[in-house]
């Protein structure tokens, strides 16, 4: 019955606490990987957006040249050498016509001769169709072909198809010194979109020699892309300050980390909450079991006492020695009761907190002594054998003397109901360091260390085996242990089952 309603409650609680917890959680980490993942991609577009733009801005350059280079061809008295001023980078101009299969050099460099650019034109023969088809549908394209090592420099050719007014086709290639170019027309488009953002490199990709950057780096590369009229060269874009998906990482892992942190707490509210659950749910246990055997134990003496007083009122004992042994019957039992509804009474009065002791200066002996005389005759009466030790009558300690002797007569009164075989209480006093003691021994059932725990709590008795024959409410050592926390002091246990306890209680000398 217990133990289902515990589990009920454990089941309840784990659908409204737990189930939510671990929804919200997946909910929360799926929510934040997708997060980063959107912003690590608008990041990405952001890249490919900024090496687009030089890609173009190059492509607009060349485009430039070639409508003037279509327009010098028809006006003829443009100064060639005029034009490539303005094109550093362009070191020199070969234009094929088709008509006369002439090749014209527009610099006067001499950086390449008529039978290298036969040999070009005819290693890329299916590149020049292609464009010649293009322009004869109007449209004007670049083309790069591969690179060439010319007089040990690196060249990249560009070439293009140019009409003249008659509408002839020429080849035109353009033969650029990569490097040049690059530090002339791009790198300042390059720094203008670089800003305080980002670094810009331009890199001949078969060495990685750099040959232009925005800023000095040592990132790793976010987006790195070739040129388009450059191919053998690419752009790579780095952040300067953390990215956009690493400030979406960090920002992941401290909400990981709350979300942990929160988690942990419901957990630990929840484990919480079953333990006190637990614990109400035992105490409402013990208190019912408490009703049951304190009215058992009022029963009993109620019974006798009803019984021997009826029979004495009606004068059915002729007999002095039996009248005088049933009214020592009435007032044993009379005192067993009072004993029964003191000690619930203190309980009370400690549960709420109304006691008030009254402390006097004496030693621990005296009150012992005087307890243990008092107590004799129950000791004697139940066939116990004791012994006292007494080592503790120079210390004087302030003591409320009847408080204290509840608590010894407690002990005792255990140590007699819990014994079986061996009838025996030992009874010491002593100093140790700073502190007085009291040893109440006993050769009786013991307790298991599990259960030791557990005894200082109000109600709990050792359910176990025979034990709970014996009449008993679970609050001696629980008045006890009040009473001594009282007196600044304090009471263990140390028992073994099946072999006899030892309370000690010790008081802190002042
Ligand atoms: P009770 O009225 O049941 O004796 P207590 O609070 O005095 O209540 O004790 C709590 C429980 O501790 C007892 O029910 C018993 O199981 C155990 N106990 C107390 N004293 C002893 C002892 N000397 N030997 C064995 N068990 C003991």
């Amino acid at each position: 019955m217990r133990n289902s309603s515990v589990n009920k409650t454990i089941a309840i609680l784990f659908v409204v606490i737990i189930l939510p917890i671990a929804i919200f959680t997946f909910f929360q980490l799926d929510n934040l990987k997708e997060n980063e993942k959107s912003l690590a991609d608008v990041q990405r577009q952001q890249l490919e957006t900024i090496i687009f733009s030089i890609n173009q801005y190059s492509d607009d350059v060349m485009k430039s040249l070639l409508l003037k280079l279509e327009n010098i061809a028809s006006i003829p008295s443009l100064s060639y050498s005029d034009l490539l001023k303005k094109y550093p980078g362009v070191d020199e101009v070969a234009i094929y016509r088709d008509l006369d299969e002439s090749v014209e050099f527009l610099s006067q460099n001499s950086l390449i001769g008529r039978e290298e650019v036969m040999e070009i034109l005819s290693q890329n023969a299916s590149t020049i169709q292609k464009l010649k088809e293009y322009k004869n549908v109007g449209f004007s394209k670049l083309e790069p072909f591969n690179g060439h090592s010319i007089k040990g420099e690196n060249y990249n050719l560009l070439a293009f198809i140019i009409k003249d007014l008659q509408g002839l086709q020429s080849v035109c290639i353009l033969f650029i010194n990569s490097n040049i170019f690059i530090e002339n027309f791009l790198a300042p488009t390059m720094q203008k979109l670089a800003a305080d953002n980002y670094v810009i490199t331009a890199y001949y990709s078969e060495t990685d020699r750099i040959v232009f950057a925005t800023d000095s780096t040592n990132e790793q590369s976010l987006q790195t892309m070739p040129m388009w009229l450059l191919p053998d060269h690419e752009i790579q874009v780095n952040l300067k300050r953390d990215s956009a998906a690493e400030v979406a990482k960090k920002r992941y892992h401290l909400n990981l980390l709350w979300t942990g942190i929160l988690v942990a707490v419901l957990l630990l509210g929840f484990v919480v909450i079953i333990r006190n659950i637990k614990k109400e749910i035992q105490l409402a246990q013990l208190k019912s079991d408490f009703v049951s055997s304190v009215s058992h134990e009022i029963r009993t003496p109620l019974a006798l006492i009803n019984m021997f007083a009826e029979t004495l009122m009606l004068n059915r004992v002729k007999d002095e020695q039996k009248k005088l042994e049933y009214y020592e019957i009435i007032s044993k039992e009379t005192s067993r009761l009072k004993n029964i509804v003191n000690k619930i009474l203190n309980f009370s009065q400690l549960e709420s907190k109304k006691r008030a002791y009254t402390f006097e200066m004496m030693t621990l002996d005296e009150v012992v002594k005087d307890t243990i005389g008092t107590y004799s005759y129950h000791l004697n009466d139940k066939g116990f054998d004791y012994e006292e030790k007494y080592n503790a009558s120079d210390v004087k300690l302030s003591i409320d003397r009847e408080a204290f002797m509840e608590a010894i007569i407690n002990l005792v009164d255990n140590a007699m109901k819990y014994s079986e075989e061996v009838k025996r209480v030992e009874i010491e006093t002593g100093k140790k360091d700073k502190e007085v003691f009291v040893k109440i021994k006993d050769y009786g059932i013991g307790i298991t260390q599990k259960d030791q725990q557990m005894i200082f709590d109000k109600f709990f008795r050792v359910t176990k085996g025979e034990l709970y024959k014996v009449p008993g409410a679970g609050l001696g050592l629980s008045i006890t242990k009040n009473i001594i926390d009282g007196h600044a002091g304090n009471i263990k246990i140390e028992s073994e089952l099946g072999k006899g306890s030892t309370f000690i209680i010790s008081l802190p000398i002042k």
